[in-house]
């Protein structure tokens, strides 16, 4: 089995013969989604085999057509695709129509359906970690106006959060975002990413979540102004490379309970897993696939 199949193998069908679910992305060498599903489906006796497909942008409509063609049930739709994935959904969800953007596909009765499963991964995530209901919380999410953050926010404002403080660095993105949102009972503000702004509400939160893409790199800035966290807080970072953040890190030194984003990767693929083979696959199972390989 290789590492990475192309366009080309799924044009010449040169695929393991129980290939059916896949992740598509451009790379998509790094994706620990295959190891994370492989060990999930494996333990529930279901043949099927998850493969990483390397497509470069513009490739999905015909690559969805091969799929279909060679029975996959669906796949995963990592960056740069998940726009291109949308275009080329037959039929999308609430929360795709919302986002423009759809990062799982089902193929089914000859139809290609998109759907979007960060937002409903980062919710477990966040019940998982933090044991926590989100139910009359004060949250903020830093990063609301990208893509990952867009999602986010559209699930926190059903989750009967008190109030959800949406801060992006160009703040028209979220001041969009805040009047697409319908109106759910939750508090909805928009803030830039100033660190006085933010100093400013912290007293009045209970979860900060980072849904920037900054931490991700060692010469980043830190999202928040780490002085103004207490024990009050609990801190989830979607970013999980690496482990612990400049922000996890502060946090932690200041009393805050603290996750990272592996857990939102990893409910996210459990979404699209159900979604596809209508069985919950065992998320402790996935969680140990992923963190034993490098
Ligand atoms: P994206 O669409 O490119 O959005 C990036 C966000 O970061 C935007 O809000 C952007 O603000 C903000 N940002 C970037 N540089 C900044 C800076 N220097 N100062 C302030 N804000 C800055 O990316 P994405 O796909 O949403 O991903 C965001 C993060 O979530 C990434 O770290 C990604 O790895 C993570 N993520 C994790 C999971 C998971 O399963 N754990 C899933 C999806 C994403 P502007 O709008 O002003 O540019």
């Amino acid at each position: 089995m290789k590492h990475v199949y192309t366009l080309d193998d799924l044009k010449t069908g040169d695929l393991p013969n129980n290939a059916r679910l896949a992740v598509l992305g451009y790379p998509v060498s790094h994706s620990k989604s295959p190891q994370m599903h492989q060990a999930a489906l494996d333990a529930l006796k279901i043949d099927v085999t998850y493969i990483r497909i390397e497509l470069e942008p513009g490739s999905l409509a015909e690559a969805f057509e091969l799929m279909q063609e060679h029975g996959f049930i669906g796949c995963n739709v990592t960056i740069p695709h998940k726009f291109e994935a949308r275009e080329n959904c037959d039929e999308v969800s609430s929360s795709v129509e919302l986002l423009g953007v759809a990062n799982t596909i089902h193929f089914k009765d000859g139809k290609v359906l998109g759907d979007n499963s960060d937002g409903p991964g980062l919710l477990r995530a966040l019940e998982d970690d933090f044991e926590c209901v989100l139910e009359g919380a004060r949250v903020l999410l830093l990063g609301a106006g990208g893509g990952a953050g867009k999602a986010i926010a559209t699930q926190l404002n059903q989750a009967g959060c008190t109030s959800l403080v949406l801060s992006n660095r160009t703040v028209s993105k979220v001041e969009d975002l805040a009047n697409d949102l319908t109106d759910s009972g939750t508090k909805i503000s928009v803030l830039g990413s100033s660190a006085e702004a933010l100093a400013e509400v912290a007293g009045e939160l209970d979860i900060i979540i980072n849904a920037t893409s900054m931490g991700m790199k060692p010469e980043d800035a830190v999202p928040f102004p780490t002085e103004a966290i207490t024990a009050q807080h609990k801190v989830y970072d979607a970013v999980y490379n690496p482990v612990e953040t400049k922000l996890l890190e502060a946090a932690k030194a200041n009393g805050a309970m603290t996750a990272n984003g592996l857990s939102m990767l990893i409910h996210q693929g459990a979404v699209s897993f159900e979604l596809w083979l209508g069985q919950k696959p065992d998320i402790k199972l996935m969680r140990q696939a992923i963190s034993s390989t490098s």
